[in-house]
C-alpha cells in the first residue's frame, strides 16, 4: 500500500509546520486553515478513520486524546475554547484516508457545525 499523505508528514518527507510530535502521534498547522487556530493530530500509525481502529488502538487512542488537550493548554487555545472534529467518511467530508483529528479555535465556532 502506497503511504498516505499524512505518513509522508510523520516521516518528513513531505514538509508541515508540526508544532508537536512524538513516538505515537504528530500534531501540524493544516495547510488550509478553517479558523485563526488550526491543527490535525495523527496517529503515526495509518489507521484509515475512526470506524475502522480496533480494541488494539484503544491506548493510542487514548494517547492521542491527552496529548491534544495538553497542546491545547501550550498554546493557551484553551483559554477561549476548541473543538475537536473527526470526518469519518464521505458525508462527513473525509478527504485524507488517515484518521486525523481537527483543532480548531481563535474564534467563535458555530453550532450546529455545516
Ligand atoms: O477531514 P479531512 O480529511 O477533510 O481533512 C483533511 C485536512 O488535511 C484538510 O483540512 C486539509 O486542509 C489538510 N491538509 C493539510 N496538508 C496537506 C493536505 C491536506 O493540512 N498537505
Amino acid at each position: 500500500m502506497a503511504a498516505t499523505l499524512f505518513e509522508k508528514i510523520c516521516s518528513g518527507e513531505i514538509p508541515a509546520d508540526i508544532v508537536y510530535q512524538d513516538d505515537l502521534c504528530v500534531c501540524f498547522r493544516d495547510i488550509s486553515p478553517q479558523a485563526p487556530e488550526h491543527l490535525l493530530l495523527v496517529p503515526r500509525k495509518p489507521i484509515p478513520r475512526l470506524s475502522e481502529a480496533g480494541k488494539e488502538d484503544a491506548a493510542l487512542l487514548g494517547h492521542m486524546m491527552l496529548a491534544v488537550g495538553r497542546i491545547a493548554r501550550t498554546l493557551h487555545l484553551d483559554e477561549g475554547g476548541f473543538r475537536l472534529v473527526i470526518n469519518n467518511g464521505h458525508d462527513a467530508g473525509e478527504a485524507v484516508p488517515h484518521l486525523h483529528m481537527h483543532l480548531l479555535a481563535g474564534r467563535k465556532l458555530e453550532w450546529p457545525p455545516g
